[in-house]
């Protein structure tokens, strides 16, 4: 059960809104995903788009493969597709591109909680026995064989007291019914009310990697729970940035691409809304330069946008309000480049695919999915890239302050607790790449996270376009860290422009 308008849905009606208007000439801002839907949906429809990107050579924003020259690859932002992501698989089918199954739970996988080591099919037990835990709790985990299964309980508790009018609410931007009002609390918070005992919360945040989250909105947790975010995850194979790279290369209708409308190296530096339309400062090459435009569609990153000016805008506040307030979560990966994958060579219990979860620094260790149908014993002799850290939070604020090799080295330290033969196995010419989010200029954090009462307070302006300047991006949707975000959002601002 979806509780938004489909991608088939929406783009009906933008058809049908768009059909005897005038064609429009659009400065879109952002070649990141929302940035490349939304033109890419405009030029299908012969409207003009021209993009300014600030990075120099590389589109896709927050979808960043990384590339090793021994040809293996490992994603510095996006990895995963939930089945339910109808607007994210609508390109992914439409461009071809094909998918194999993310496995992002396995049992050959480790669990290294409280000094305690073992592998996750034992962890119910051997990790939950270190916990004071209540029967109904201990009954849940074994019958899942999951640690998990106590916080999935307790989300289906919050979300039973839901009406189907509740979770329409939930998923859309209007204010939000009495439910929801109440259940806009911390995590810990609802957390804690509904557990039986405080070491089961403990627990959760441990083994949930939730307690990075502790502060934030319960109803984003709610949101991935209804509508199933960790459900059927695949992968684009070859790399998610192959998504954002079709997008450029397809074809339009007048015989370009949006490849020929990029202009990359144009970082934006105001916004100014006046009598002859939208003026936006940049600055290339050193210098700065500026552009008026009728129509400007916004896609940068609230994060980034508060260091930029924007004036002239007639329901201004509530967007400075937004921008200003929206809260911002933290991610780094580490990916570890490794010489053969040991890990699938494992004689004890090969691991192909999933992650290994720890309360060290590194916190999720994920293992490559490719090999896992064919289990290919060629491929797992050849070399392979571990996600070796991805944390959020004051995890990643944290190793994110180290230098670039020292967050590889401390994360392969915390990776030798359970891999104890890893060092013998890392690349010498290319051991480690990594991204602090948070330090990224054109990001300046990993995703939008909501803290209690944003979603009332932010939400409702900053979705709505303040004269002709119109936003989109992850941040803007209900979809907040994921790419389906980005592209519900981006459809939700060509519908705006093509009705202005
Ligand atoms: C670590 C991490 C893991 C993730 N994992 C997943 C996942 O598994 N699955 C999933 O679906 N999603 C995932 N996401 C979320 C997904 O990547 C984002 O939601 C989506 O890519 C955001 O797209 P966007 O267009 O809104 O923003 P962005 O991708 O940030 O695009 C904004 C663009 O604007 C440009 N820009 C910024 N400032 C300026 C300026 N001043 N002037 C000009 N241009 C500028 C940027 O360079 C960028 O290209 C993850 C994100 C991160 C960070």
């Amino acid at each position: 059960m979806t509780y938004h308008t489909s991608i088939k849905q929406q783009l009906e009606q933008i058809q049908q809104a768009d059909q005897g208007r005038l064609r429009k000439k659009i400065l879109i801002l952002g070649a990141g995903m929302a940035g490349l839907a939304a033109g890419y949906e405009l030029a299908q429809r012969g409207h003009q788009v021209q993009i300014f990107e600030a990075e120099r050579s590389r589109l896709g924003g927050r979808v960043w493969t990384r590339k090793f020259k021994n040809g293996q690859y490992g994603e510095l932002g996006a990895m995963r597709i939930p089945a339910a992501h109808d607007y994210t698989r609508h390109y992914i089918k439409l461009l071809n591109l094909q998918l194999r199954k993310f496995i992002n739970f396995n049992e050959t996988t480790y669990r290294d909680f409280e000094e305690t080591i073992c592998r996750a099919n034992v962890a119910g037990q051997t990790i939950g026995d270190l916990f004071d835990l209540s029967q109904r709790d201990r009954d849940a985990i074994k019958q899942e064989n999951d640690l998990d299964a106590i916080y999935i309980r307790m989300m289906e508790d919050v979300w039973s007291g839901l009406d189907e009018a509740d979770k329409v609410q939930l998923f859309g931007h209007g204010p939000l019914s009495a439910n929801l009002s109440q259940l806009d609390t911390s995590l810990l918070q609802t957390l804690r009310h509904s557990a039986d005992t405080e070491d089961a919360v403990r627990l959760i945040g441990k083994v949930t990697v939730l307690d990075n989250y502790w502060q934030r909105s319960t109803l984003m947790f709610l949101r991935e729970e209804i509508e199933g975010a960790f459900v059927g995850l695949e992968e684009i194979q070859g790399g998610t940035d192959l998504l954002p790279q079709a997008l450029a290369n397809a074809p339009l209708p007048d015989g370009t691409t949006l490849q020929d409308h990029i202009y990359f190296s144009r970082e934006v530096y105001s916004i100014e809304q006046g009598n002859q339309g939208i003026t936006v400062t940049f600055k290339q090459e050193g210098k700065l330069d500026t552009a008026t435009f009728s129509y400007v569609l916004c896609t940068i990153p609230f994060s980034v946008l508060r260091r930029i000016d924007i004036k002239g805008l007639p329901n201004g506040k509530k967007i400075v309000d937004a921008i200003q307030g929206l809260g911002y979560h933290s991610a780094t990966k580490v990916l570890v480049n490794c010489t053969k994958r040991f890990w699938e060579l494992d004689q004890q219990g090969a691991i192909y695919g999933g992650a290994s979860l720890s309360d060290s620094i590194a916190r999720m260790t994920f293992y490559p999915s490719d090999n896992e149908k064919e289990k290919n014993q060629a491929i797992s002799n050849g070399p392979g890239v571990l996600l070796g850290s991805y944390s959020w939070g004051a995890n990643a604020r944290r190793l994110g302050a180290l230098n670039p090799p020292e967050r590889g080295e401390v994360v392969v330290d915390k990776i030798r607790r359970f891999h104890p033969q890893i060092t013998d196995y890392i690349d010498p010419e290319e051991p480690y790449a990594s991204i602090a989010w948070d330090q990224h200029p054109f990001a300046a954090g990993a995703f939008a996270s909501p803290s209690p009462i944003d979603l009332q307070m932010f939400f409702p302006g900053a979705s709505q376009p303040a004269g002709r300047l119109f936003f989109a991006g992850e941040h803007l949707s209900p979809y907040t860290t994921w790419i389906q975000g980005a592209l519900w959002s981006a459809l939700q601002a060509v519908m705006q422009i093509v009705k202005a």
